[in-house]
């Protein structure tokens, strides 16, 4: 089932929800403020088209990554090859700790799905079902949209 991450507008939680055509209203869990949602039948179904919180049509998609994780993992090399050369112990060692946390990170980062965003309202979609109609990141699209207000109505620039 498709999940959605709003922000709340007054105090920036975010707000987690499934997609209810009945449900017009969210409420933030922190501050308690409402905000209106549009919740349509394709929503219910997993499929992303209408923005729920600003009504746009314009999104792009990312890999869910773990930022954290990352930053972790590589900390954790740091201390594993310091650890190794502080004992002596082979280069070739030393060297494949980082190519093995490396192979960790990017076997995690490939397994991570795929997410949708709005341009508008930075509302995140989870298990969008038509994840492939959707393009990744366009920063013409997102100056546009965030600094001038443009509409693409689901359009997106192709380039
Ligand atoms: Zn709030
Ligand atoms: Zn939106």
């Amino acid at each position: 089932m498709m999940t959605v991450q709003f922000t709340c507008k007054h105090c920036g939680s975010s707000v987690h929800v499934y997609p209810e055509v009945s449900a017009h209203k969210i409420q933030c869990d922190v501050c308690q403020t409402e905000q209106e949602v549009k919740f349509d039948h394709n929503h219910e179904e997993g499929i992303l088209k209408d923005c729920p919180s600003c009504e746009r049509k314009d999104f792009y998609s990312q890999k869910d990554f773990n930022r954290k994780l990352g930053v972790i993992l590589f900390v954790s090399a740091a201390i594993i090859s310091t650890v190794l050369l502080y004992f002596g112990i082979n280069p070739l060692w030393y060297l494949s700790t980082f190519v093995f946390l490396y192979a960790l990170d990017f076997f995690l980062f490939r397994r991570l799905q795929v997410i949708a965003i709005c341009y508008k309202c930075q509302t995140i979609f989870r298990n969008v079902k038509n994840i492939e109609e959707i393009p990744g990141f366009n920063h013409e699209m997102n100056d546009r949209i965030i600094y001038s207000d443009h509409n693409f109505h689901g359009k997106p620039l192709d380039h």
